[in-house]
C-alpha cells in the first residue's frame, strides 16, 4: 500500500481535516501519480453534502487533478516516469461495453468507476485528488500539453471537458448562437470554448455583476436573468443553451428561449428535478437533454484543443487549509472562477 496524505470531510457539513489514505500497490497497468494541484468543482459539493445520495466518510473529493507520473507499473506503454498529466472524473469502467468501445466510458453501462465516493474493482472506496498521490490505471490518465501549466490544466479535467463534449456534440460553431447559463466554474469554460469554436455566445447570469468579464472571456451578449425584460427580448433566440446552474431554476423559461429545433442541454446538476411542461417543447420542436463530462479521448482532444487555442481558466490558487471557505465561496456563487489547491500545501496548519 501507498500512504498519501489527503484533506477528508468527515460529515456532511465538514469542516476538512488533514488525514492519511491508503493507495493500492501498482498492477501492471497502473501509474502512480505525485499530484500538483486539483480544482474545486461544484460537484465535489454536492456529494459531500448527499445531494446526490448517501455518501460514506471520510470523503476526499477531487477531480480535478493535475501531475506528474512518479512510478508506472510493469506494463505501462502510454507513460513514463516524470510525464505530466490528468485525471478526471473517472478512473476506471468496464471496457467491454458499447458505450465503452465508443469510447465514451462515461455512459458505461456497468458504472464508470467515479474518482471518489465509489467501489472500485478491487473492492476499494475510492479517494479524490484533494490528496498527495493517486493510483490510476493508464487507460484513464490523459496527457497535459506542454504548453498547459498544470495549475490551469487541472480544471479542464472537469469543467473543460464537461463544456467542451456537449458543445461539439450539438455542434458550436460560426453561425450558431449559444447561451451558457451561469458563469461560475463550469459556465467560464463553456464562454470560452464555444467562443474559440466560432459561435455566437450569450452569458445568462444572476446580475450584471460579472459582465466585464464575461465579455473579455469571450462572450458577445451579456443578461440579468433577474431582469424579467431579458426572457421577452431573447426569445426564441438560440440554437444552443448549456445550462451550468447547480440550483434549481425555472426551466421553462429558458426553454422559451430556444429557437426552431434548438437544444438546451443540462449540465448542472442539483438535488431538485427540473420540471418541464410539454409545450415548451412541442411549439418549436425544441430539446431538452443533459450531458456528463466526456471520454478518455475526448478528453485528450479536449485539452490539444486549449494548448492549440491558448484556452485555460481563470483560477485562483488557494492552499489547502483554505478549501472550507472557498466551497462557502462557490455555493455563494463568489467564485472566479475556478479555486485550484496547490498541493505542496497539504500539511499546512
Ligand atoms: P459553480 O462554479 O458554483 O457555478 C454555478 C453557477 O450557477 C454560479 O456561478 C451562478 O452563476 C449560477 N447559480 C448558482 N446558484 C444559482 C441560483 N440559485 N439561481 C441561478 N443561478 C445560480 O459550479 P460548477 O462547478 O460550475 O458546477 C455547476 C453545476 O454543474 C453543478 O451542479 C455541478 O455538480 C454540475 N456538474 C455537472 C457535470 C456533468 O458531468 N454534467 C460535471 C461537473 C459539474 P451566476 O453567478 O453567473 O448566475
Ligand atoms: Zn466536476
Amino acid at each position: 500500500m501507498i500512504t498519501a496524505n489527503a484533506r477528508a470531510v468527515f460529515n456532511p457539513e465538514g469542516p476538512f481535516k488533514l488525514t492519511t489514505i491508503e493507495r493500492r500497490d501498482l498492477k501492471p497497468h497502473d501509474v502512480l501519480i505525485e499530484i500538483k494541484y486539483a480544482g474545486i468543482c461544484h460537484s465535489d459539493i454536492h456529494t459531500a453534502r448527499g445531494d446526490w445520495g448517501p455518501v460514506q466518510y471520510p470523503l476526499v473529493p477531487g477531480h480535478e487533478i493535475a501531475g506528474i507520473v512518479t512510478q508506472v507499473g510493469s506494463e505501462v506503454t502510454k507513460y513514463a516516469v516524470g510525464d505530466r498529466v490528468g485525471v478526471g472524473c473517472m478512473v476506471d469502467s468496464c471496457g467491454e461495453c458499447v458505450n465503452c468501445h465508443k469510447g465514451e466510458e462515461q455512459y458505461c453501462l456497468n458504472g464508470n468507476t467515479g474518482t471518489y465516493g465509489a467501489i472500485d474493482r478491487y473492492g476499494q472506496y475510492t479517494q479524490g485528488g484533494y490528496s498527495t498521490h493517486i493510483v490510476v490505471t493508464e487507460d484513464f490518465v490523459v496527457k497535459i500539453p506542454d504548453s498547459l501549466e498544470l495549475d490551469v490544466a487541472a480544471p479542464l479535467l472537469c469543467a473543460g471537458i464537461t463544456t467542451y463534449s456537449p458543445l461539439r456534440h450539438w455542434g458550436a460553431a460560426p453561425g450558431k448562437k449559444v447561451a451558457v447559463v451561469g458563469l461560475g466554474g463550469l459556465g467560464h469554460m463553456a464562454v470560452k470554448l464555444a467562443h474559440a469554436m466560432g459561435a455566437e455566445v450569450t452569458v445568462l447570469s444572476q446580475t450584471l455583476k460579472k459582465k466585464e468579464d464575461g465579455l473579455r472571456l469571450g462572450a458577445d451578449h451579456y443578461y440579468a436573468t433577474s431582469d424579467p425584460e431579458t426572457f421577452k427580448k431573447l426569445a426564441g433566440s438560440f440554437d444552443l443553451i448549456v445550462n451550468t446552474v447547480s440550483a434549481e431554476i425555472d426551466i421553462n423559461a429558458y426553454l422559451s428561449l430556444l429557437a426552431l429545433d434548438g437544444t438546451l442541454v443540462n449540465v448542472g446538476a442539483p438535488a431538485e428535478p427540473l420540471p418541464v411542461q410539454v409545450f415548451s417543447l412541442i411549439p418549436h420542436r425544441r430539446s431538452f437533454a443533459g450531458s456528463m463530462i466526456g471520454g478518455i479521448r475526448e478528453t485528450q482532444e479536449m485539452l490539444d484543443f486549449c494548448a492549440e487555442h491558448n484556452i485555460t481558466p481563470e483560477i485562483e490558487v488557494i492552499s489547502a487549509n483554505q478549501i472550507d471557505e472557498a466551497w462557502d465561496r462557490v455555493l455563494a456563487s463568489d467564485v472566479r472562477y475556478r479555486f485550484v489547491i496547490d498541493i505542496s500545501t497539504m500539511e499546512e496548519e
